[in-house]
């Protein structure tokens, strides 16, 4: 996808956090600890894997993913963090004509505290700017092909727990 698309988004991002003060500190950054096998994983968006990552981070391509995933030990150089980090708790979610707006993720349900306020407890600069980001993202074709086959899988994710 286009390189400035994807800068831009991060950019957009980078300093915005979804609580004004580290909600990592409520839960113990409960969405950055490794998984069992002493790992965690996010997708990166198409030619993300440029920008980010570092020795503190393995990427790989999933077979049944929608490109190339990042790795950590829970630790990251927080300039370096992938987009999809960036706007966690949220992930985005398409409509037949291609419209993003964003809602919880569902991998945020067992591990994330802020889901018990809903959506308005996010801090609303978070909330608008994740979804001005997607929708950047979103008018990039790689970008939004990216974006229907992240949901896809997360649906069949949702429909499994
Ligand atoms: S799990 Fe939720 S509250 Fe904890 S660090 Fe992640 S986004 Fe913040
Ligand atoms: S890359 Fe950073 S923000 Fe993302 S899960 Fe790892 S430690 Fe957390």
């Amino acid at each position: 996808m286009d390189r400035r698309i994807l800068e831009q988004a991060r950019a957009m991002l980078e300093n915005i956090t979804p609580m004004n003060r580290d909600c990592g500190r409520i839960c113990g950054a409960a969405c950055c600890k490794p998984d069992e096998d002493g790992r965690g994983g996010v997708f990166l968006f198409p030619g993300e894997e440029e920008l980010v990552g570092g020795e503190w981070a393995t990427v790989t391509r999933l077979e049944n993913g929608p490109g190339l995933m990042l790795a950590c030990d829970g630790t990251c150089e927080r300039a370096k963090r992938p987009l999809g980090c960036m706007i966690f708790p949220l992930t985005p979610e398409i409509d037949g004509e291609g419209r993003v707006s964003m809602r919880f993720d569902v991998r945020a349900r067992p591990l994330c505290p802020l889901l018990r306020n809903g959506l308005m407890g996010l801090r609303a600069d978070f909330r608008k700017t994740a979804e001005q980001a997607m929708r950047l993202i979103a008018s990039d074709p790689e970008g939004l092909a990216f974006l229907r086959e992240w949901e896809a899988l997360e649906r069949q994710y949702d429909f499994k727990l």
